[in-house]
This record gives structure tokens, C-alpha cells and sequence, in this order.
């Protein structure tokens, strides 16, 4: 029993001698039922669809109107976190849309994943503490000839 329906539980036996019987055992009965997943998942589908609705701000990423017990100004990883606890397949699947999109999309990019490879020009902006990612950006690999090097090579600033 988690630790909110511990306080819900106790506070209705401090009011059981107030309330009439039947209304003592309806409300015990509702706190100490175990749902299934599908009916809290479904729930939490539902709260998700709601969740899209809220404004957020693209740059801070902020929601803009208060949503279930978060008000303005709570970032969205806070609530995605939520979800990512109490939805049985986890966070990704409500991202993604569902297995139908997710799974080929999550098997796309580890296939990327797999095709890069080290590469010693820290300064090019599409090397990330020596490997190459580019074929994370432009879904190909980088153009690497034996006169040039590598044609693809873009300098970056913050890389140096
Ligand atoms: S694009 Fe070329 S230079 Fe840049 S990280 Fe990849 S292989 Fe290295």
C-alpha cells in the first residue's frame, strides 16, 4: 500500500464511528482494491490525452496552466516522470504513440546507433567525446576518401 492510501486508510478508521456503516465499507472497499493494469492503464491513456492539451512554453518547457495536482511552471519531465512510473510500458510508449510506432522507430535508431564509429576530430560538430554520430543526423554515413579525409568534417567552436 503506498503511502497516500496508508493516510486514507487511517483517517477512515478515525471517522468510522461517524459515518454510517455502509459508508465506512464503500470507501474501504474502493482504497483497498487492487485495479488491473489494463484498467490503470487505460486511466493513465486517458490522463495522457489530457496532458496534451496543456500549454507549455517551447523554451523552458514549462507547463502554462495547471494540470491535475501540478500548477503553472512545473517542467514537463517532472509529469513525464509520473507516467513513466505508474504506466506499465513506461514513458517511451506514450511518447512514441503506442508499440506500432514505437517499436520500428526504436529499432531504426539503435540500428543507426550501431553505424558509428570513433573518430579523433573532436572539433567537428558531429563528434560527441570521440565518435563519430553523423549517421544519427543525416541517416547515411560521412563521405571519407583517402586524399581528403573525411568530406563531411564541420567545424564546430563549442567542440574545441
Ligand atoms: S563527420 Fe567526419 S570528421 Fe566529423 S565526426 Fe564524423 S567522421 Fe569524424
Amino acid at each position: 500500500m503506498n503511502e497516500v492510501k496508508r493516510q486514507a486508510t487511517e483517517t477512515m478508521d478515525e471517522l468510522h464511528q461517524t459515518i454510517p456503516y455502509c459508508s465506512y465499507c464503500a470507501v474501504m472497499d474502493g482504497l483497498q482494491e487492487i485495479e488491473t493494469l489494463r484498467d490503470r492503464d487505460e486511466e493513465l491513456e486517458k490522463l495522457w490525452a489530457e496532458f496534451g492539451d496543456v500549454p507549455m512554453n517551447p523554451e523552458t518547457e514549462c507547463i502554462e496552466a495547471p494540470f491535475m495536482g501540478w500548477g503553472v511552471g512545473i517542467h514537463r519531465e517532472e509529469i513525464w516522470s509520473w507516467f513513466d512510473q505508474r504506466y506499465s510500458k513506461g514513458i517511451a510508449y506514450l511518447l512514441y504513440g503506442g508499440a506500432e510506432d514505437y517499436v520500428p522507430e526504436t529499432k531504426r535508431l539503435y540500428g543507426l546507433r550501431k553505424r558509428c564509429f570513433e573518430c579523433e576530430s573532436r572539433s567537428c560538430q558531429f563528434n560527441h567525446d570521440g565518435e563519430c554520430r553523423f549517421v544519427l543526423v543525416h541517416e547515411r554515413e560521412p563521405q571519407i576518401t583517402e586524399a581528403d579525409g573525411c568530406i563531411d568534417y564541420d567545424y564546430s567552436e563549442e567542440n574545441t
